[in-house]
């Protein structure tokens, strides 16, 4: 592991690599929720001014739980350092937070990219644009969708759109059955010829 600048695309591709890993192992992963919990949480508050000491605090501890090895070594003839763990049963864990710390040092603007799916599917996701993206891409998942499905105002027009093409339909056809009445002799308006057609409904039932 090493400590060094990497660029954008491959730091949003092991975050995604990660939230795919806790998303798949509740069980195993739930200190890294929670530390995702506590950055998300303690960066709102950060953004509308307020200290969270607490939340702070409480992340300080579960970091300071995990202990790292800092080596330099010499690669090409050239220094740089090396960090590895001390000891862990938890590679996964460990190397996560590794790369959030990473993040947090070279892309602190990220940290607030980081959010659950907003299909509600408890997904973390790393928002490429803040506004744009706020669903998982999981696969078999469709979050996007339900979403765009779900959304009350959508099925409203919808459902507008509906009736507005039941009522184009339905003067498309009545135009057309009053022209074949008119041809079988129907003297009268179009007006006329639909209440004669609503009378003889009536009648009927
Ligand atoms: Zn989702």
């Amino acid at each position: 592991m090493r400590k060094k600048k990497q660029n954008q695309k491959t730091v949003f591709g092991w975050m995604n690599e990660y939230f795919a890993f806790i998303d798949e192992h509740p069980e195993k992963s739930k200190q890294m929720n929670e530390i995702l919990e506590l950055l998300v949480e303690i960066q709102r508050s950060q953004r509308s001014g307020r200290r969270d000491a607490g939340r702070i605090k409480r992340l300080q501890e579960i970091f300071r739980q995990y202990q790292w090895i800092r080596e330099i070594i010499w690669d090409d003839g050239k220094p740089s350092e090396r960090m590895t763990i001390k000891d862990s049963d938890d590679l996964v864990e460990y190397d996560f937070v590794h790369r959030l710390l990473v993040l947090a040092n070279h892309y602190p603007d990220y940290l607030s990219n980081i959010r659950r799916c907003a299909g509600g599917c408890g997904m973390w996701i790393i928002a490429r644009r803040k506004t744009v993206d706020r669903f998982c891409t999981a696969p078999g998942r469709n979050c996007r969708q339900n979403e765009y499905e779900r959304d009350p105002k959508r099925i409203e027009q919808h459902r507008a759109n509906m009736r507005r093409l039941y009522r184009e339909w339905k003067d498309k056809n009545d135009r057309a059955k009053y022209r074949a009445a008119v041809e079988r002799g129907f003297k009268g308006t179009l007006e006329q010829w639909r209440d004669n057609v609503k009378k003889t409904r009536k009648a009927k039932r």
